[in-house]
């Protein structure tokens, strides 16, 4: 009795105090920071998520207040994001595409199972081809953006977008949703690789989470 007492009146300072009305929050890096390490070194880790993803969350819970998004979800305010200011636009895409991108890779070493290896093989030619496609979009996506492996109308299709822009938003050209995406900005590795984006692409290859891209693809499917 006592400690459920205890428990509402903390409920009631969550409910209470200022932190409790942000709607969205940093979410918790799903292992420690030195864990991808080498082919995402510790530093780089830290300030991409502590300070980078950290931004995106605080500005964008900012710049939803008093607008008639605020009580909305992420992927509602993603879907209609033409209405949205600009801050609105990049920061809500800022914070789905990080969440998504510490998902998607693990110290683990995995490998796509052979129902999603032929699955990807069926659009790409094989996991090679698909890989060396994906590296040359992520190459080529000029200045800061992402690449992604999206599921369109029931098929794996590779696509790029500028700034913090993702395939869920009524923005872009390629609408679909992500199973995989990288990020390109040289935040995410100038520390380490300076401007050799390539050779980061090509180490990032070491920590996909495959379990979990293939999760995704299997719930874009159904
Ligand atoms: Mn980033």
């Amino acid at each position: 009795m006592r400690f459920k007492n205890v428990f509402l009146a903390a409920l009631l300072v969550a409910a209470l105090s200022p932190a409790a009305k942000a709607q969205f929050t940093l979410p918790a890096l799903p292992y420690p920071s030195n864990a991808l390490e080498p082919a995402i070194d510790k530093a780089t880790m830290e300030l991409h998520h502590g300070k980078h993803h950290a931004g995106y969350v605080k500005n964008l819970n900012e710049a939803l207040k008093g607008t008639s998004m605020e009580k909305q979800s992420l992927a509602e305010i993603l879907s209609s994001v033409s209405k949205a200011s600009v801050a609105v636009r990049n920061n809500a895409g800022g914070h789905y595409n990080h969440s998504l991108f510490w998902q998607i890779m693990s110290p683990k070493k995995t490998a796509p199972s052979a129902e999603f290896s032929k699955a990807i093989a069926s659009t790409f030619g094989s996991v090679d081809k698909f890989k060396a496609n994906f590296a040359d979009s992520a190459a080529k996506r000029f200045g800061s953006g992402w690449a992604w492996l999206i599921v369109q109308k029931g098929k794996l299709k590779i696509t790029t977008t500028a700034n913090q822009d993702n395939p869920l938003m009524d923005v872009v050209a390629e609408h679909g949703t992500p199973v995989m995406g990288l990020d390109v900005w040289e935040h995410a590795y100038y520390l380490k690789y300076q401007n050799k984006r390539a050779d980061y692409i090509s180490a990032w290859w070491s920590v996909i989470n495959w379990p979990e891209v293939e999760a995704r693809y299997k719930q874009a499917m159904k």
